[in-house]
Order: C-alpha cells, then structure tokens, then sequence
C-alpha cells in the first residue's frame, strides 16, 4: 500500500510539475532567462509542496499585503459615506445588460475599433439611479425592533423618525443595530424631526443613540417624556406642517383624558401624501380612542394604520377602528413576545373590516412606497427579499 501511495504521489508530482512548468514557460519561452526560469520552475514549485518552511515563506509576506489592504479598506469605510461616492445603477435591468455587453467586448477578441464601444457602455452604470420620490410621495419604514417601535418616513427632501426602540444607553440599544445602520445605508446624516411619541423605554429608549449619530432639527415629544433639548417641544394637537406636499399633522386631544399617562398621551401622527396617508398612534388605549375618535372623527381615516400599543387588547377599540377604516394594519412586535402582541383577537377585529395584517415579527422591516398612483403600493418585506437560509420554510 505504501508503494501504491508513492507511485500516487511520483504522479501528482509529474502532473503538477508538467502544468505549471508549461504555464509559466509560455510567458518567458522567448526570453534569455527561458531555460533558467524553468529550471527554478522545475525545482521551485515541487519544492513548495514538500518544504512546509518554504510555504511559510512564501505565504507569510502575502499574508501580510492581504492584511494591510483590508485595514486600507476598514480605513476607507470608515471615512467615506456608507453607499459610495458613486452610486452605481447597477440595479437597472437595462444598465446591467449594457454594462455586460460592455465586458464581454473588453474580454472577446474583437477588432480595437469594436473593443472602444466597451468604454461607453460601461460607463452607463454610472448613470443616476432613477428612483428619487417625487412631490407628494413618502416612503414608510417600520423598523423591525423587537418589542417597542421606530418608524421613518421618507418625504422627497425631508425624513422624520417616528419613536426609537428600546434601549438601556447611548451603546446599548435596539437603534445600534436596526436604526442607525439603515440610516447610513441611505446616507441619511440629519433627521428633519424626531418624535417621541410617549416615554415608554421601547418607544424612546434609543433616542441617545440617534441623537449621537445624527443632526436632528426639531424633536416632537408629549408630556411624559424627559429630554434636555432646546429644540424640543410637544406634540400638540394644532400642530401641522407640509414636506414636499405631504402634509403631517399632530391629532392629539388634551384634556379630557389624562396626559399624565404615559401610553394615552402619545403623539398621535397623521401622514397624508398622494398615493395615501399612514396614522401614527403610539401606544394608545381604548380611553384615548374614544376621544379622539369623537372629536376627529373622518380625519383618522387612514390608508396604513401602524397598530396601537402593539396590537395590546386594551387598544383597536371598534370606535378606533371604525373611524380609522385601514386597508393595511402594521403590528410592530417582538418575536413569541411576553405581552402576547400582537392578540390573536385584535388580528381578528381587523380582519373583519378587510385590513390585511402585517407584523415586524414574521416579516422583519417592513416598507410601504405611497406613490401616485393612489394606493399603498409597493409593500416589502425586508426578511422575505434577504432569507436566510434557516427561514426558507416560513415562506411558502
Ligand atoms: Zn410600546
């Protein structure tokens, strides 16, 4: 047996030697160094596979220009905006057909005068990405952030992030992980306003570490939260304002129920663009429903209603929901969550007025693009466009 793997090896030898002393002959055969280099060739490589020293050798300064490079690269991520200098509109069906015509051109052996079209076609990738939202549109993200909520909306120039998710400081928190890396990802350094919708931690609990991330023009807050800022001021019922031509305006009732209480006086946020409106109730119960569904009654009607308090029990009153009327619900929940968010009954309630249900605990971030075309189109799901593997089996 011993033989038969020395005979083995004799042949890999040959084989190896024979291949690599071809390949590298064919670069130097016409050079005075021809016979010389084959001869280092011929004595060289098989040595590499014998000499474990010689290896080490060899790897050892190659492993080292790897590493410095990866720190040039750690380097350059860390000072250059997160999508690039240039945005590559690589995702454009057409721009991906001419840029791989552009390739195959550089690659085939064609004329030089045929091979200088290559030039032109790839530049094409670095054509504008045509995906700008315009007047009127908003895009919504509910941030998956286990139990408590975040919500961006996205107008043509201005953003506003409604609630921060849990968190116990400016280090460790839900906006660390889910927040702020989607806001580098869209290059996004200020925040036109924040809102804080109640002082709940999972609601206002991340807000540190979004204020030390980026510039925030104007913080919206009700009464229960704390925060030392000189551009804060509260989320009041006459308080309305237009972005680009969508409209925001705060609905909340004072006085006839107690603002004191931390989950009835949420901001309660209205957002109407053209192709929709999104009604932004924090945590809200049954108590504050009911006021707010008699004093602004068709004003809730909304396109997407984002659920409140979680879809808890004590909230999604038939007033509330009446009033509201929502083609889609979103429950931002955890996974298996202790509160048992959302209720299967409340899931029901809406159902039963044909508001189809989404939550951020089966489906991750969830988006919705409010486009002219007067509906909530475009809704995605963030865990379903990147499974992993392990999920595949939840989606059918
Ligand atoms: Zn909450």
């Amino acid at each position: 047996m011993e033989s038969l793997a020395w005979i083995a090896w004799a042949v890999e030898f040959l084989v190896r030697t024979s291949f690599y002393c071809r390949t590298f002959g064919k670069f130097v055969r016409n050079s005075c160094c021809g016979i010389a280099s084959g001869t280092s060739c011929l004595l060289l490589i098989p040595a590499i596979f014998v000499s474990a020293e010689l290896t080490s050798l060899l790897i050892e300064p190659i492993d080292w220009i790897f590493s410095q490079l990866f720190s040039f690269f750690y380097f350059l991520t860390s000072i250059l905006p997160a999508e690039g200098l240039i945005r590559v509109s690589i995702g454009n069906l057409v721009v991906l057909l001419l840029t791989a015509l552009g390739l195959l051109l550089l690659l085939v052996p064609v004329q030089k005068k045929i091979k200088t079209l290559s030039l032109p076609l790839l530049l094409t990738m670095f054509l504008p990405v045509s995906e700008r939202t315009l007047p009127g549109e908003f895009t919504l993200t509910i941030f998956d952030v286990g139990q408590g909520l975040a919500v961006l909306t996205e107008t043509q120039n201005q953003t506003l992030l409604y609630d921060t998710g849990a968190g116990l400081d400016a280090q460790n928190n839900v906006a660390n992980s889910s927040i702020i890396p989607f806001l580098r990802k869209r290059n996004i350094r200020s925040l036109s306003a924040l809102v804080i919708s109640h002082g709940d931690n999972d609601h206002s609990g991340g807000a540190a570490a979004v204020l030390k991330e980026v510039q925030v023009r104007k913080i919206f807050i009700s009464g229960s939260v704390e925060i030392e800022s000189a551009i804060a001021e509260l989320c009041e019922e006459k308080v309305k304002w237009e972005w680009d031509g969508v409209k925001f305006q705060f609905l909340n009732q004072s006085g006839s129920f107690d603002y004191r209480n931390s989950n009835n006086g949420s901001c309660v946020l209205k957002v109407s663009g053209v192709g929709g409106s999104v009604l932004l109730p924090g945590d809200i119960e049954a108590e504050a429903e009911y006021d707010l569904s008699a004093h602004y009654k068709e004003l809730l009607a909304s396109t997407v209603l984002i659920a409140p308090h979680h879809g808890s029990k004590t909230s999604s009153s038939y007033a509330f929901i009446k009033r509201v009327l929502p083609e889609q619900v979103v429950y931002s929940a955890a996974y298996k969550s202790q509160f048992g968010h959302p209720a299967v009954e409340i899931q029901e309630k809406y159902l039963s007025y044909k508001a189809v249900g989404y939550s951020t605990a089966e489906l991750g971030m969830i988006s919705f693009e409010f486009r002219q075309d007067n509906t909530a189109s475009g809704v995605s799901s963030f865990r379903r466009q990147h499974p992993r593997y392990w999920r595949h089996q939840a989606f059918p």
